[in-house]
């Protein structure tokens, strides 16, 4: 099993980067592992900690459309070249956490996505410096608002919401370039969506490089790389897993913005 990198929250209120054992006892590193963390004398125990997001980005740049079997059900070309928007950091949500379904919305989407980890400042990089920045590869839900999409014309709110970036649950440092990305609802075996990461039309390292010709990306920042068809709806009560080969999969559910759960999370 690769390594499998992770962000903890403890019982008594303490977050560390840590390496996550087979036995899920978490091994705590004493700095981000992209900045060198080593590990220290902790050993946390499955019961003494719960998982957070893998990182803390500074941005979250996502790429639309860049699966061509993606573009054409949305009824667009592929774009000539990548079509980037933000997610703020604080659409960041964990594995197992709840998506909070809006109020100003009647139709809210999974996109799932693989996500890359940025490990080392990077601006005006060519795409072979770009590979080396890549520290890291998880797995993230594009959660999009899709009639305000269409209603406002550019993304900012509907892909903007609290926790419409559920991401993890851990970074591991390779990936095969054919893994298959599959999206689940519910109890359904049938995958919702299901590609190889390198159907996409724009490669990992060509989307890091394009980025750094906008913005300096920062070390923990994370780039969503787009979806490919099979993008529906979902509904309050639904579950839904995006599961890539080699990383694992990545579990929410979906809330009432009303529910008791969400004045609890707004509380702590
Ligand atoms: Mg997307």
């Amino acid at each position: 099993m690769a390594q499998r990198y992770v962000r903890v929250l403890t019982n008594d209120g303490q977050i560390h980067y840590g390496l996550l054992q087979v036995d899920r006892q978490v091994r705590a590193l004493d700095a981000p592992p992209w900045l060198e963390g080593q590990p220290i004398d902790l050993e946390l125990t499955p019961d003494s900690y719960q998982i957070l997001a893998p990182c803390y980005p500074s941005k979250v740049i996502a790429v639309g459309k860049n699966y061509a079997n993606h573009a054409s059900e949305m009824g667009t070309p592929v774009p000539q070249e990548p079509l980037l928007f933000l997610k703020p950091p604080t659409s960041v949500i964990a594995s197992e956490g709840a998506i909070q379904y809006p109020v100003q919305t009647e139709r809210v989407d999974y996109e799932g996505e693989l996500a890359l980890v940025i490990g080392d400042r990077c601006l005006n990089c060519t795409s072979t410096e770009a590979h080396t920045k890549i520290w890291g590869y998880t797995i993230a839900n594009d959660v999009t608002a899709r009639d305000l999409q269409k209603k406002d014309g550019q993304w900012t709110r509907a892909k903007g919401f609290d926790t419409f970036c559920p991401l993890g649950p851990w970074i591991v440092r390779e990936i095969n370039s054919s893994a298959r990305l599959q999206t689940f609802l519910n109890d359904d075996p049938n995958p919702v969506q299901s590609a190889q990461i390198d159907e996409m039309v724009f490669s990992p390292d060509v989307l890091v490089s394009y980025i750094s010709q906008v913005m300096t990306l920062l070390p923990g920042d994370v780039v969503l790389t787009g979806t490919p068809e099979g993008v529906g709806a979902m509904k309050i009560g639904d579950r839904v897993r995006v599961a890539i080969e080699g990383i694992g999969h990545l579990d929410n559910f979906v809330i009432d913005r009303e529910s008791p759960i969400v004045k609890e999370i707004e509380a702590s």
